[in-house]
């Protein structure tokens, strides 16, 4: 049997980060994960995510600009860039980019407002009917890339890594825990740490946590979500990121790098999947009427692009019903669900926001702490005395 102070469950971009924020503060850490880093069953596969400022909730803009010198940090340390700064561009009557300048005004962040005219002059690939919101900063962040550094980087720092070491259980002992893995394995952790994504909803009421706590935690749902690669018309064309939102669901697009052998726009509708009971129930195939809807999305609307995808993916997303990131912690157990869609640019920061929950300290959040927002558990267990 190994003991650790820290067990951390997932290496996922959220368990890779708290992995590297615990074991860089110097602190024992064994880093469990059921299959591979950011592995394709996952959340975080892939190389491209949406990089953004624009949010329309200012906090989410400000926790963006807060996250910037922690991936400074990660690239840094990785020596490689992990965020491909393409620019991005927010447009359609529901994306509100003027709200969305507003908001990017106040918090600082270089942008731009255009009308339509001038829009469609610069995007000539794509259709233009509202003001658009550009975001030179925005950009490509390569999700694997950015997970397997923070994993190399936590076990050079002194961390353990347990590949194909499915966690079964995670008992109570004494001042601790026993957490139990494949073949009877087990660890011994004075501190363990969640992140396991889509498996979260299926793990959550088998910890061992208080029930106060678990109360006031969110409805966790999971959803397999579709993404498919529509190669360029032009190949020379620059292309920024794209969020068009017009009435149903946002679409959102990005050049897909590495996975898309360099030559296509990724496009995918966010939170157009299907719901599952959690990421047990994934089977990986695409919903050919989610296919097209996309593909008739990108012929009226993304016309740089061939409509007939090359590649296609699926990949799950593990959402609140408002869509805000769960991090909180009790008992020497300490949740970490920040995907929402949305988590993925956050990483760094909230690794070591995670890492702060787990070890008492401040070293990430400062006096402020970590978002009273981001911690329901901790309200509900305030409220019930
Ligand atoms: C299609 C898609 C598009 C997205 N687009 C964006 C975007 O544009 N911008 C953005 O910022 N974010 C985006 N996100 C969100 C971002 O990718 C997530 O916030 C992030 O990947 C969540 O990481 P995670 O570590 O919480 O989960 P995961 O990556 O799923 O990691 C959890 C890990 O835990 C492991 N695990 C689970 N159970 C166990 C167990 N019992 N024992 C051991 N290991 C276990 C799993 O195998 C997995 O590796 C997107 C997500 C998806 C799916």
């Amino acid at each position: 049997m190994t003991s650790a102070r820290y067990v951390v469950v997932g290496a996922g971009l959220m368990g890779a980060a708290t992995a590297w924020q615990l074991a860089g503060r110097g602190e024992e850490v064994v880093l469990v994960e059921r299959d591979v880093p950011a592995g394709p069953r996952g959340s975080s596969h892939g190389s491209a995510r949406i990089f953004r400022y624009a949010y329309a909730d200012p906090f989410y803009a400000e926790l963006v600009v807060r996250s910037e010198p922690w991936w400074a940090r990660l690239e840094r340390g990785a020596g490689r860039r992990l965020i491909d700064r393409v620019g991005g561009v927010d447009h359609g009557r529901g994306r509100e980019p003027e709200r969305l300048a507003r908001v990017l005004e106040a918090a600082g962040v270089a942008h731009e407002l255009l009308g339509p005219a001038r829009a469609r002059s610069r995007w000539p690939q794509l259709t233009v009917e509202t003001s658009v919101l550009y975001q030179p900063g925005a950009g490509v962040l390569d999700a694997r890339a950015a997970a397997e550094a923070m994993v190399e980087l936590a076990v050079a720092a002194g961390a353990q890594l347990r590949t194909a070491w499915p966690v079964r259980g995670i008992a109570r002992t004494g001042a601790g825990f026993t957490v139990s893995g494949p073949g009877g394995e087990t660890l011994d952790a004075g501190h363990v740490v969640v992140a396991a994504g889509g498996h979260l909803p299926d793990l959550i009421g088998e910890l061992p946590l208080p029930a106060a706590f678990l109360a006031g935690l969110p409805r966790l749902r999971v959803r397999q979500e579709s993404a498919f690669h529509f190669p360029y018309r032009d190949p020379d064309r620059p292309w920024p990121t794209t969020i068009r939102e017009d009435g149903g669901l946002p679409v959102y697009s990005l050049p897909g790098g590495r996975d898309a052998g360099f030559r296509g726009q990724k496009v995918a509708e966010y939170h157009g999947g299907r719901p599952l009971r959690s990421a047990a129930a994934q089977d990986g195939v695409v919903d050919p009427a989610h296919r097209a809807r996309v593909v008739a999305h990108v012929r009226a609307h993304l016309p740089g692009l061939v409509p007939e995808p090359y590649a296609e993916t699926t990949c799950l997303f593990t959402s609140t019903p408002d869509e805000e990131f769960v991090l909180d912690s009790a008992g020497g157990i300490t949740v970490v669900s920040p995907c929402s869609g949305h988590g993925g640019k956050f990483a760094p920061l909230l690794g070591a926001m995670a890492a702060d929950l787990a070890t008492g300290a401040t070293e990430a959040t400062g006096a402020a702490g970590v978002p009273a927002r981001f911690r329901p558990g901790t309200a509900a267990r305030r409220r019930r005395g």
